[in-house]
């Protein structure tokens, strides 16, 4: 052991030298630099082990540590390196195939590096789509407040978080928001009117207003997670597809946290019975172990870019999506998360999580509310029960900086959402043992408890 601290000396300092980190104010207790990984658990250059309750960046879904992973890119790549998809490779054909087994219907993959691509590549197809159908006049997408959908210029105007685009405006125009619905606080509301109806009413009058028959497409997470995990009531999903059609918009579902497994579904829309025309999906479709994503596309949006016309195709490509290392390594992945049954155990697991932390903190003063679906779990906290206020965000931090001291790193909602940075949350790997999901409840308890300054 000392032997490996002395082999990582002087990298603290190199690394504040060399390294421009994402989001800062996500760091609460400090940077750490990691060095290994091993199913839920991570080590940091001085030997310190967390357990990671956000799979990295909510993407390790079946774990660290799998070496099969490496094993199947290391092949791959001996075999077939690179070889881009304006041709193609068995590797991409064997995953799309998958996919589509997955989907439970007929979807044509596109193949992209991140979740920001491959939703700029859902609006591209969206919007040339209906030109291609005559429809000149369908350019805007509606997406939600709170949500994120990514960092380039379309993705970052379709997010509805002020703070994430504040400086680097002006982005992308066409982009229209809605509120989203949102469970806990849905509450306040007397008037005994169904939430959901009023959610989907707030769509439909959106579209209305805007001319429905400029909208290109509605895009959404099925649960709103970077944002805050806010729980849509069980029939909005539907609603939302029923005002798409009825305004001839096409549905974009982002599934790039929802899906593979986190909700406790294969992807989270199957929580809710619908299709959506569009699908986005990245990080759980390789575990993180390389970068790949999706969008796949019904099959009769893509018969429309089979006309005859000079500009009919799509014109669309990039260097690196869907290389064979990683489409191989993605089917691996999926292998395993079949195997090991990892969909139901994100489902068991997170329902036992929910339950474990609204029992032991019922009684605390500012937990609010506890929610989530399968391992997709936040925790709201507030400053008063009766009125919801947020709690300040830097409650928020000592939080998870108290966690992090005591070897569990928690996420949080915090620096994105104006008004809103009081969202505590929780995505660890699908095969999170028993035991590490009693040291999440010991060891986030523990510091709520602490940092309100009350023994349980
Ligand atoms: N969509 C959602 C819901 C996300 O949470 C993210 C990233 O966190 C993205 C899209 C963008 O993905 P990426 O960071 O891979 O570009």
């Amino acid at each position: 052991m000392a032997q490996e601290i002395n082999q990582y000396e002087g990298v603290k300092q190199k690394d504040e030298q060399y390294i421009w980190h994402a989001m800062k104010p996500y760091n609460p207790g400090g940077t750490i630099v990691v060095t290994k990984g091993e199913g839920a658990w991570i080590t940091d250059v001085d030997g310190n082990k967390y357990l990671d309750g956000m799979s990295g960046l909510w993407c390790v879904n079946i774990g660290y540590g799998r070496t099969e992973l490496a094993e199947v890119a290391y092949e791959q790549i001996k075999e077939l390196a690179y070889y881009p998809l304006s041709q193609s490779h068995i590797a991409a054909v064997k995953l799309g195939e998958k996919l589509n087994e997955m989907l439970d219907d007929e979807y044509v993959i596109f193949f992209s590096n991140s979740g920001s691509e491959a939703n700029e590549t859902a609006f591209k197809i969206a919007r040339q789509y209906h030109k291609q159908n005559g429809e000149h006049q369908r350019y805007k997408f509606v997406s939600r407040y709170r949500a994120y959908h990514g960092n380039t210029m379309g993705a970052l105007a379709a997010t509805g978080q002020a703070q994430r685009k504040y400086k680097y405006e002006p982005l992308a125009p066409g982009f229209v928001h809605v509120a989203p619905p949102d469970s806990y606080r849905s509450n306040d509301k007397q008037d005994g009117k169904p939430h959901e109806l009023e959610s989907v009413q707030a769509l439909d009058r959106t579209m209305i207003w805007e001319l429905g028959e400029t909208i290109a497409g509605v895009i959404m997470e099925p649960i709103i997670t970077g944002g805050g995990i806010l729980m849509p009531p069980d029939n909005y999903l539907k609603g939302v597809k029923e005002v798409c059609e009825k305004n001839g918009a096409l549905l974009i579902v982002d599934e790039v946290i929802c899906g593979f497994g986190r909700t406790g579904k294969l992807f989270g829309f199957m929580n809710y019975n619908v299709k959506p025309d569009i699908i986005t999906m990245a990080k759980g479709l390789t575990s993180g172990y390389l970068p790949l994503s999706a969008t796949a596309v019904r099959r009769e949006i893509y018969e429309a870019f089979k006309g005859t016309e000079e500009y009919d195709y799509f014109r669309h490509v990039n260097t690196f999506g869907g290389t064979p290392a990683a489409c191989a390594l993605a089917l691996k992945n999926i292998e395993i998360m079949e195997k090991e049954n990892l969909t139901e155990r994100s489902f068991q697991l997170g329902e036992q999580l929910k339950c474990e932390l609204n029992m032991l903190l019922e009684d605390h003063p500012y937990v609010g509310d506890v929610r989530g679906k399968g391992l997709l779990v936040g925790i709201e906290l507030v400053k008063n029960k009766d009125t919801k206020e947020p709690i300040n965000v830097n409650v928020v931090n000592q939080v998870i900086a108290n966690c992090k001291k005591n070897g569990l790193i928690i996420g949080k909602n915090g620096a994105t959402v104006a008004g809103f940075n009081n969202v505590l949350t929780l995505a660890p790997p699908l095969n999170l043992t028993d035991d590490d999901l009693t040291f999440i409840v010991r060891t986030l308890t523990d510091a709520l408890y602490e940092v309100a300054g009350i023994g349980k």
